[in-house]
């Protein structure tokens, strides 16, 4: 995996004088990590998972969902938030030791979207467990409870995770049943999405749409970095309004985590230490984090918690113990918005966040590059400053298969696009 992403990076630098970017793992077209020789032992009874060192089977892990919800009845409760292309369930927990308060702000975790992005599978199941044992012995968890709407869906894509049978996760890949990667399939306020919007994406928007989430997190691998909105613009095109508080809340998170373990939150060029703008690494679009963002205003945040998409099991508990407690102090944050009125006024800056004026896609492009807008005369400079070429007015694709591979400027009325040309 990281070999692969070495040898796109070179190829990147090699290609231009300055390379800032790389390939996000996340990206069209994904890294298909092949988990064939990762030692994966499973679980195939909940007691089992007792050391927190094997992935689940599918009958494991909605036994355990239904267990802490028959053992714990006053400080959970399970929701089907709906099915997969298969027919697997997509559940959620919520815990709360006050249900009946409306008052609550209600958080949202949520992991591997991408069916083999597992390591989150397991850190939210444990953190399911760790809460509920917790409740009334651990002050910071008592409290959270006492305060918050806790909602946790460990596995949005059941059918990439158990591609091939139930009872293992060997063999996970990233795609649901119709082949479709759910995190390009979201309605995106700036593009057109390329697939129908699948099942397992409308139950989660009609999830959303029986709560009134304020924070949440989509947790991968592949990666180890804070990803903060947006994802379909860089920050120079358009910064997300509450970037700041991103910024902080995403440094409390590495920052806690490397007080436990300094060897992560290293891998991506792009990070200013472990934090990075989704679309300052990559930009992509149809993913899950705009789309909750700009539409439902609630914050959400990329979480890529592991180098590897799927560890060998005898590695989760050593993620657990650098994750465990900025995972936790992560839900407490939906309480450091400094109040109701800068919360409504956050939200309201976020729910008029502006389209920018000029979007490009795909980029990396190879073939031809997309233009959001046909505004006026347009000049493309190579990254030393070099005008390439000037589009006229009204122009919205750019045929860039005959151009070197490396980063361009598109300058057009006063603003600056960047867009990488790459070769295959
Ligand atoms: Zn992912």
């Amino acid at each position: 995996m990281k070999n692969v992403l070495s040898f796109i990076a070179a190829i990147l630098i090699a290609s231009a004088a300055s390379a800032q970017y790389r390939p996000r793992p996340d990206a069209f077209p994904p890294v298909e990590e092949d988990n064939a020789a990762k030692a994966i032992t499973m679980a195939t009874t909940p007691a089992q998972m007792a050391n927190w060192d094997r992935y689940p089977t599918y009958s494991t892990y909605v036994t355990m969902m239904q267990q802490w919800a028959t053992d714990y009845p006053t400080l959970c409760r399970l929701d089907t938030i709906g099915t997969s292309v298969n027919g697997r369930l997509i559940l959620s927990m919520e815990l709360t030791a006050n249900p009946s308060d409306t008052t609550l702000r209600e958080f949202f975790y949520s992991s591997t979207i991408h069916g083999d992005e597992v390591t989150g599978y397991v850190m939210m199941l444990r953190l399911i467990d760790t809460l509920l044992r917790g409740y009334g012995t651990n002050p910071q968890y008592t409290t959270l409870m006492n305060t918050t709407l806790i909602c946790i869906n460990p596995l949005a894509n059941p059918d990439g995770t158990y591609r091939y049978s139930n009872n293992t996760v060997q063999g996970a890949r990233r795609y649901n049943a119709n082949n479709v990667d759910l995190n390009r399939n979201y309605p995106n306020p700036f593009s057109t999405a390329k697939e129908p919007l699948q099942q397992e994406n409308q139950a989660m928007i009609n999830y959303f749409n029986r709560h009134r989430f304020r924070l949440s997190a989509n947790l991968h691998g592949g990666s180890e970095v804070m990803n903060y909105p947006w994802d379909s613009f860089t920050s120079l095109q358009n910064p997300h309004p509450d970037a700041a508080w991103w910024q902080a809340v995403c440094h409390r998170f590495v920052d806690t985590s490397h007080t436990y373990n300094a060897n992560h939150f290293n891998d991506v060029y792009e990070a200013d230490n472990g934090v990075v703008a989704g679309g300052d690494w990559y930009v992509i679009t149809g993913g899950r984090q705009d789309y909750f963002n700009y539409y439902y205003n609630c914050l959400e945040l990329t979480m890529e918690i592991s180098s590897d998409k799927t560890l060998s099991s005898n590695q989760l508990p050593t993620y657990w113990n650098f994750l465990q407690h900025p995972l936790v102090n992560y839900i407490g944050e939906i309480h450091s918005l400094p109040g109701d009125t800068i919360l409504d006024t956050n939200l309201a800056i976020t729910a008029t966040a502006t389209k920018p004026a000029l979007v490009v896609y795909p980029n990396p492009a190879t073939t031809t590059l997309h233009l959001s807008a046909a505004p006026a005369t347009i000049d493309i400079y190579d990254i030393q400053g070099r005008l390439q070429q000037t589009l006229p007015q009204g122009t919205t694709t750019v045929d860039v298969s005959r151009m070197p591979a490396g980063i361009y400027i598109l300058r057009c009325s006063g603003t600056n696009s960047k867009f990488i040309v790459r070769r295959q």
